[in-house]
């Protein structure tokens, strides 16, 4: 028997199972106990105070602390059928009043509200809904510990206090151990169960580019667009400089792609992101600022132009990529000039060792010469038993070598110059460089120069940060970022200490970006795009975001299975009643239509035929001759299919184009018959007796 939250699920949603966790997590709620979800973005979060609030009695409160957000939940469950509304900033009076009354009538089941509007009601008209339920979305805003705190958030924990018998469910998809243990105790949870899912979001392949200089970046971006045709993509920035530069350079090449970041008026904003959500911008280069607000289901890449600050941030901004489930790209650039950016940045402000630490986990993971999603999960404390097979690393595992020598070059090349220079210096002096500063300083003299000649600057490079990553060499941010050798350092100088470090492996990836390019759309795909096409007609005619009608996992499963009925519809995940109500008819005949398409000319004829079809009606419908039609029918019995040709070609005919045969005895052309049978039975006629006889001959042949 289906549990009340599946039929529920079945009905709002149109899913037929739960995800992981969700029905545990849905059950504890409805046992009115605290609950504390951790899950990862687009684990299926809503779903998990959703359900409850629609089983309960009364409106459930949704804290959420984005008004863009807030809409486009409430959109989503309206178009579920659902009664929801939101109550914040954005509203006018009028407006206000409506909603209020609404929920103190119990007409809606969920209410959101941003945190500042909560403290205002709480004490006023809230007091006069039944309230069923509270729900803090994006929890780790309650703490300080967190990377994106709220103050307004803090003020939560009187709310729980104030409501004492109903229950919380504090959702997040951010949060390492401390910030988790600090989000139940700023809410006041009681005995809050804590539900931890999985953080790994294997649909997200990872990927990180060290070191390509901007020029070559920007191709390479291109490059990466361009193999993926109408998809959604965001690229991060460290400036909003940067994100003008790239969406021109971009533009330059052909890409539509709008900058986005808070220099920009609101409006402007506003606009920019509508065109992202509606699907009439594919790709958005933006500032960390960007993507907090936004439930867009069907972003496919995620590309950091620059090193992120801190793990959190950068899988919340991966994350926003392939929250369908389906698969997603996501790839890193980042170089020593992101990190010395970032440590300025870091340097002087009160926060600056919590700062610094992040930082520096964030560096390991870029540099990291094993599996990256093992390292990701590991900083959330969760242990990935084996391999990805669905990282960079993975998939094209570093050689290491012996880099005793490398070391030992660079490391004199530093000594030489008393620890004065910085890393460009020390390759240009290691490769031999006719740099004019280098010979102004007269660095062309000592014995290190010119030994490193055998490698690009690009593979020094690599290499270099690696030195610096397993502490042969530091870099002293205090000092004009000038090399420093470490006691590690005078062992391999020295010491002849050994250094493993890992190839260069730049060449491999750049061969099979290339390679991706000639692919070509399979039916599938090009039927997914045509589906894509008339959602966002039809989410343009409702003026609501593309995936509010249907997901593009949704799409993407209509594509394969290609349903024919309502019923059939309804065996699609995220397809429930009102949908197949609003939307079955266009789908169903652009399915249609793909399907005739799909079939043979003669399978077309035939099906008319079974619906009782006169051919000349055929004919008119199909826009064909009547004897291309009667052609088909005569292919279709040849064939063997049911069909009666006694009705157009009687006995009689048939046994005077038999005695025609006899004497002809070829089939070639009709011509012959038509005059051996002076004129007197048509051409179509001729063919379809001579289509029965032959069948006949077939058939004694075989049987004999
Ligand atoms: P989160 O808030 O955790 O980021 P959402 O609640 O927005 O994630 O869910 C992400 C996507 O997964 C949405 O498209 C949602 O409709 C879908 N989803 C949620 N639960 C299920 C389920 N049980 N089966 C299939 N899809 C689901
Ligand atoms: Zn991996």
């Amino acid at each position: 028997m289906l549990s009340k939250a599946q039929e529920v699920l079945q009905k709002h949603f149109g899913y037929s199972t739960f995800r992981p966790q969700q029905e545990e997590i849905i059950t504890n709620v409805l046992n009115k106990k605290d609950t504390l979800v951790l899950m990862p973005t687009g684990g299926g979060k809503s779903i998990c105070f959703q359900i409850p609030a629609l089983l309960f009695e009364g409106v459930a409160i949704v804290i959420s602390p984005l008004i863009s957000l807030m809409k486009d939940q409430v959109e989503s469950l309206r178009a579920n059928g659902i009664k929801a509304a939101y109550f914040n900033s954005s509203l006018d009076p009028v407006q206000e009043r409506q909603v209020i009354n609404s929920a103190i009538d119990g007409e809606i089941k969920l209410l959101y509200v941003s945190p500042e509007k909560l403290f205002t009601i709480t004490n006023t008209w809230l007091k006069d809904v039944q309230v069923s339920m509270f729900a803090v979305d994006e929890a780790h805003c309650v703490s300080m510990w967190g990377h994106d705190f709220r103050p307004e958030y803090t003020q939560l924990s009187n709310v729980r206090k104030q409501f004492s018998t109903i229950p919380f469910i504090a959702l997040t998809a951010t949060a390492d151990k401390s910030t988790r243990k600090d989000i139940v105790k700023q809410l006041g949870l009681r005995r809050a169960v804590v539900y931890l899912s999985s953080f790994n979001r294997s649909n997200l392949s990872l990927e990180v580019r060290a070191n390509v200089p901007k020029n070559k970046k920007i191709k390479e971006i291109v490059q990466f667009i361009e193999n993926r045709p109408n998809q959604s993509g965001i690229i991060y920035c460290l400036s909003r400089k940067q994100t003008e530069e790239i969406a021109k350079e971009l533009r330059n090449n052909h890409i539509d792609a709008q900058a986005y970041h808070a220099g920009l008026s609101a409006d402007t904003r506003a606009r920019i992101q509508e065109d992202f959500i509606t699907d009439d911008l594919s790709i958005i280069t933006a500032t960390i600022a960007f993507g907090m607000g936004i439930d867009k289901s069907n972003v496919r890449w995620v590309i950091h132009n620059n090193l992120p600050k801190n793990i959190e941030g950068y899988y919340q901004e991966i994350g926003r990529a392939g929250r369908d489930g389906l698969p997603s790209t996501t790839r890193m650039y980042f170089n020593l000039k992101d990190l010395m950016v970032l440590k300025r940045f870091a340097s002087g402000s009160e926060q600056s060792p919590i700062y610094t630490e992040k930082l520096q986990r964030m560096l390991n993971y870029a540099e990291a010469t094993s599996c990256r999603r093992k390292i990701l999960l590991a900083y959330f404390s969760e242990d990935l038993k084996e391999d990805c097979g669905n990282c960079d690393v993975c998939k094209n595992p570093p050689q290491f070598l012996d880099g005793t020598v490398l070391a030992q070059k660079a490391l004199s090349a530093v000594r030489r110059t008393n620890e004065n220079i910085g890393v460009n210096m020390m390759i240009n002096i290691l490769r031999g460089s006719a740099n004019q500063e280098l010979y102004s300083k007269g660095y062309q003299n000592i014995k290190t120069y010119g030994v490193g000649q055998d490698l690009s600057f690009k593979d020094w490079q690599h290499y270099t940060n690696q030195l610096i990553n397993i502490g042969v060499m530091e870099i002293a941010y205090d000092e004009s970022f000038k090399l420093k050798i470490t006691n590690f350092g005078n062992e391999v100088l020295f010491r002849n200490r050994k250094v493993k470090i890992t190839q260069a492996v730049d060449r491999v990836i750049k061969s099979k970006e290339k390679k991706s390019r000639a692919k070509k759309l399979t039916k599938q795909e090009q039927f997914f795009e045509e589906l894509r096409k008339l959602r966002a007609s039809i989410a343009k005619k409702e003026g609501v975001p593309a995936y509010i009608i249907f997901h593009d996992a949704t799409l993407q499963q209509i594509a394969a299975e290609l349903p024919t009925s309502e019923n059939d519809l309804l065996t699609i995940q995220g397809i429930n009643e009102i949908k197949v109500e609003r939307y079955a008819k266009p789908f169903l005949d652009l399915i249609k239509k793909h399907n005739d398409s799909k079939l043979s000319t003669f399978e077309v004829t035939y099906r008319f035929y079974q619906q009782g079809i006169s051919p000349e009606q055929i004919a008119e419908e199909r826009e064909l001759s009547m004897t291309t039609i009667f052609s088909h029918l005569a292919k279709l019995y040849a064939d063997g299919k049911n069909i009666d040709l006694s009705i157009y070609v009687n006995d009689n005919e048939v046994q005077k184009i038999r005695e025609a045969f006899l004497k002809i005895k070829t089939t070639n052309a009709l011509k012959p018959y038509f005059d051996y049978l002076e004129e007197k039975i048509p051409y179509y006629k001729i063919r379809l007796g001579l289509t029965i006889i032959m069948t006949e001959l077939a058939k004694t042949k075989t049987n004999g």
